[in-house]
């Protein structure tokens, strides 16, 4: 299946409905982790704490190929994305705090178009 066989607006919706649920979820952890790991609560904090998991995502990928002989952590590769993922959206909304789940995923959709038009164009996708 390629990129221009999916209904735009399906695939409008499950961005929709993904960032919804992501949203739902940082709101929750964002109360718990608020006054711990971003104590100061800004940009700068969150993207010093984004490195981070970002070093534990490039350790657990590298476990995943073989290049790193630790064992995986409780996380794994899916888990250290998910803390990348809740530290971008701490940084989006920490920037713009009016921002809404559905001008995300108006961004998030907008974003992916663009994606798949790279692809397209360097003949990928298929
Ligand atoms: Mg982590």
């Amino acid at each position: 299946m390629s990129w221009q066989d999916h209904d735009h607006v399906d695939d409008q919706t499950d961005i929709e409905l993904a960032v919804s649920n992501v949203w739902s979820v940082s709101e929750r952890a964002d109360k718990l982790i608020r006054g711990t790991i971003h104590k100061a609560g800004t940009i700068k904090d969150v993207m010093m704490h984004a490195m981070e998991e970002f070093g534990e995502l490039s350790t657990e990928v590298a476990i995943l190929n073989g290049t790193n002989f630790k064992q995986p952590s409780v996380d794994g590769v899916a888990g250290e994305a998910v803390d990348v993922i809740l530290c971008m959206l701490d940084i989006i909304k920490l920037h713009k705090p009016d921002i809404t789940p559905n001008e995300l995923a108006h961004l998030m959709q907008n974003k992916t178009a663009k994606w798949a038009r790279h692809v397209e164009r360097a003949g990928g996708g298929q």
